[in-house]
């Protein structure tokens, strides 16, 4: 492999830093005890916007955790497919990931059914047959939560919030607010709480960037080679044909953009309200 085949960019205000590795041009980097979690709405999304990343962290010897948050139930392309399309998926999906290094306990499938993601908001207690259940609750901040204080990753990624299709958006909308129940106090029984907040950044799968990315990274060829080989896994996702093509376009480079939280700080505000030798009125 071509040492000069790796190009990392990142972009912080005016600054450009440019580095070989993801270490060199990472802000908080944390040595040993970086480690990866990788949320997928449904099973291919990761593959299709991280595909290289997953590979280039296993380069440099970061642990990756895919999360695969839904069945895949409503993921089939043609009637004979239908009653069985969840085990295919779940076959493809470990078979695509494995491929790209992930070892078969690091790849998780929640199993929340596909395109209902809107009935699994926010956490209660499970009833009967609700899937999917943990600790007798259940509800995508009740599994984001557990997986969280599980894995206890150091960065997280997932699509971006704009994203076209509902359960996207909705992955992300709960994953974030889930990051702060993971590293709070409430809900014990899901683990202990997180030291931190992990650091979060958004990839891209079907549109673009609400927001300019932060981080390109490139790779050589080869990287590239081998994530279409694991997308091809997907052989039941025939709708994706035109996303592939896509990503072998544009060769071997993907964009993630960093998210910042932006928390109340009322002093930010304080000067608004300052008088300023103007038209001051008194009631
Ligand atoms: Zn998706």
């Amino acid at each position: 492999m071509q040492k000069q085949g790796f190009e990392f960019v990142r972009l912080v205000g005016n600054e450009r830093r440019v580095g070989t590795t993801l270490a060199s041009v990472s802000r908080h980097w944390q040595s040993k005890k970086e480690h990866f979690l990788v949320v997928s709405p449904h099973d291919d999304d990761a593959v299709l916007g991280a595909g290289l990343l997953i590979q280039l962290a296993k380069r440099e010897n970061v642990p990756v955790h895919v999360l695969i948050v839904t069945d895949g139930s409503m993921g089939y392309c043609s009637l004979e497919e239908k009653d069985a399309i969840i085990q295919t998926r779940c076959g493809e999906s470990f078979q695509c990931y494995r491929s790209l290094g992930v070892p078969k306990e690091n790849i998780v499938r929640l199993d929340f059914p596909d395109c209902r993601l809107n009935d699994y908001r926010g956490r209660r207690p499970a009833k009967p047959g609700d899937a999917p259940a943990i600790c007798s609750f259940t509800g995508l901040q009740n599994s984001f939560t557990y997986h969280l204080r599980s894995v206890r990753p150091t960065q997280c990624f997932l699509p971006t919030w704009n994203d076209l299709h509902p359960d996207h958006r909705i992955v992300y909308e709960e994953f974030l607010i889930s990051l702060f129940h993971a590293a709070g106090n409430i809900w014990p029984e899901l683990g202990k709480p997180l030291a931190g907040v992990p650091y979060v950044h958004a990839y891209a799968v079907y549109c673009d960037f609400a927001a300019p990315p932060t981080l390109r990274m490139r790779a050589p060829q080869s990287y590239l080679d081998n994530k279409l080989a694991a997308i091809e896994s997907f052989r039941s996702q025939r709708q994706i044909s035109a996303l592939i093509e896509n990503v072998r376009h544009y060769g071997p480079e993907e964009y993630i953009k960093a998210l910042e939280f932006k928390l109340y700080h009322p002093a930010l505000y304080r000067d608004m309200f300052e008088e300023r030798g103007a038209i001051s009125v008194l009631r």
